[in-house]
């Protein structure tokens, strides 16, 4: 998570929201990277769309079978996605975000039954320092600080028998 914060920290030098990610495999770090929508105008260019892709070049799979994705906020939507797509084991974040959070704030879409896959999460990890940067990020720029959730940190893993059969 130190790393996915560097990477963060980076991201605000080229006035990108501070989000970073890293995703580990076999406890090694093989990718890395920070939120590039302002550096490259792409409204997909999320920090943990960016890691995925490459830990999937770099791992010569699209499948990231055991992989855990460290991001410094809960992901939104698309990345939910893109982590569900990419059969991530675990999903390791800081702060919820309770405006556009997909795993399990707005929707959990990682833990979702009716879809093919299931990442366990662990949330909360060094939050006030991922909080810490957003807020001094968006402080000179706007007048009202979006809040990010303080919560306590916590785990949402496969329940014991299985995930639930699909409605
Ligand atoms: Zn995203």
């Amino acid at each position: 998570m130190q790393a996915a914060l560097a990477e963060a920290r980076a991201a605000a030098a080229h006035d990108d929201v501070p989000v970073g990610a890293v995703v580990v495999i076999s406890g090694e770090i093989v990718s890395r990277a920070g939120n590039e929508r302002e550096l490259r105008s792409d409204p997909t260019a999320h920090a943990e769309v960016l890691a995925l892709k490459s830990a999937s070049q770099a791992s010569g799979s699209w499948r990231l079978d055991g992989a855990t994705l460290y991001v410094t906020l809960e992901p939104c939507p698309m990345c939910a996605g893109a982590a569900l797509l990419a059969r991530l084991e675990r999903l390791v974040y800081g702060p919820q975000d309770p405006r556009a959070g997909a795993a399990l704030s707005l929707y959990n879409i990682v833990q979702d039954p009716r879809l093919n896959h299931w990442v366990d999460i662990t949330f909360g990890v060094l939050e006030e320092e991922s909080r810490a940067l957003l807020r001094s990020f968006f402080e000179p720029r706007r007048p009202e600080v979006p809040s990010y959730t303080e919560t306590a940190a916590g785990t949402s893993r496969r329940p014991r028998g299985g995930v639930p059969k699909r409605p």
